[in-house]
């Protein structure tokens, strides 16, 4: 069974806005492009795996975990963990299309594509070990004692391996059932009850990843930033407000609420609270009660008072539920 879900993926959403907002002409939007391009193949890997598990079942105990983020002896991301009695797995996607060399001194992973062209990888064989070094620190921690291994999973039949990895297994999603199966259970490290203890204990340490405000993450300067309102039908800024909402002067769209996502963005891209000044600046509007209009339409939460206040987000993308279980009914 799946305990744990894919988690939003805040990175690629992320990502995406601030592609959206840069210039053409600055020099981080290329580098940002192909950020989006490696994170959408890491999703679409992660979900290949996920399918998976929702198509089989194990007879025996055990519990799949999903892109777990864990701290020890440094942060740590899991793209799907399959835990036992007798074991855990770590499997670590790599989507990545093309003829592949997963090369020693150094270690990398080395791709080449028909037309000629090479591209060099962070050695998925290094990911792997660093995690299952850092997840065996971690169950040190509490007192664990259950061996750990991996195996990488190729996200798509169109890689071919030319140089497979010497210290970890490879496979295509399709193989892990029949992987699995082959796995010794003779001995159980954990009973019934520590198994779910672990289980629940892996839940609830996760802690999403959330590389917000984004120009921080980038050493992007706010003014880099292209302010106005997004026309969802043509992509152009600058929307002007109308009393029917937002009209694009380009292709004469009428949008109600396109400066929701605009707001949206500011949280994502600038930072975690705004106010009336720079809602105003940001959307390009004039008015001070207009505005204040929309930042109440927003449902966001008002802090300060008078001339200080400012509005954040309600939601809290960190917030982490401690303590429950995820076996309610103990089985
Ligand atoms: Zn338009």
């Amino acid at each position: 069974m799946i305990l744990k879900e894919q988690a939003i993926n805040y990175n690629y959403i992320g990502l995406q806005a601030l592609y959206e907002r840069l210039g053409n002409n600055h020099a981080l939007k290329e580098r940002i492009h192909s950020k989006i391009l490696s994170a959408k193949a890491g999703i679409i890997g992660e979900k290949n795996v996920e399918a998976i598990f929702r198509k089989y079942s194990f007879p025996f105990d055990y519990a799949v975990l999903l892109d777990l983020n864990l701290s020890s002896n440094g942060k740590f991301k899991i793209d799907a963990l399959f835990i036992t009695r007798h074991y855990i797995l770590i499997l670590e996607s790599k989507n990545v299309v093309g003829n592949l060399s997963f090369e020693r001194d150094p270690f990398c992973l080395r791709r080449e594509l028909d037309s000629g062209q090479v591209d060099i990888y962070e050695s998925p064989e290094v990911q792997l070990e660093r995690n299952i070094n850092l997840l065996r620190k971690w169950l040190k921690k509490e007192r664990v004692d259950i061996p750990v291994i991996g195996a990488i999973i190729l996200g798509s039949t169109k890689s071919r391996v030319h140089k497979s990895p010497v210290t970890s297994p490879i496979m295509y999603p399709t193989t892990i059932p029949n992987f699995i199966w082959g796995l010794p259970r003779d001995k159980a490290y954990l009973s019934l009850e520590q198994f779910q203890q672990v289980t629940n204990s892996l839940k609830n340490n996760h802690e999403d990843y959330c590389p917000y405000p984004m120009c921080d993450a980038w050493g992007i300067e706010t003014k880099d930033i292209i302010k106005g309102v997004q026309c969802p039908e043509c992509s152009l800024f600058g929307m002007k407000k109308i009393k029917a909402g937002w009209y694009c002067e380009v292709c004469r769209q009428v949008d109600r609420k396109a400066h929701e996502k605009a707001i949206n963005e500011w949280f994502i891209l600038v930072k975690g609270s705004l106010n009336n000044k720079e809602c105003r600046e940001f959307l390009q509007l004039n008015s001070q009660q207009a505005t204040l209009r929309i930042i109440k339409s927003m449902n966001l939460k008002e802090c300060g008072s008078n001339k200080r206040t400012f509005y954040r987000k309600r939601d809290n993308r960190s917030v982490r539920v401690k303590n429950r279980s995820v076996f309610p009914n103990n089985r």
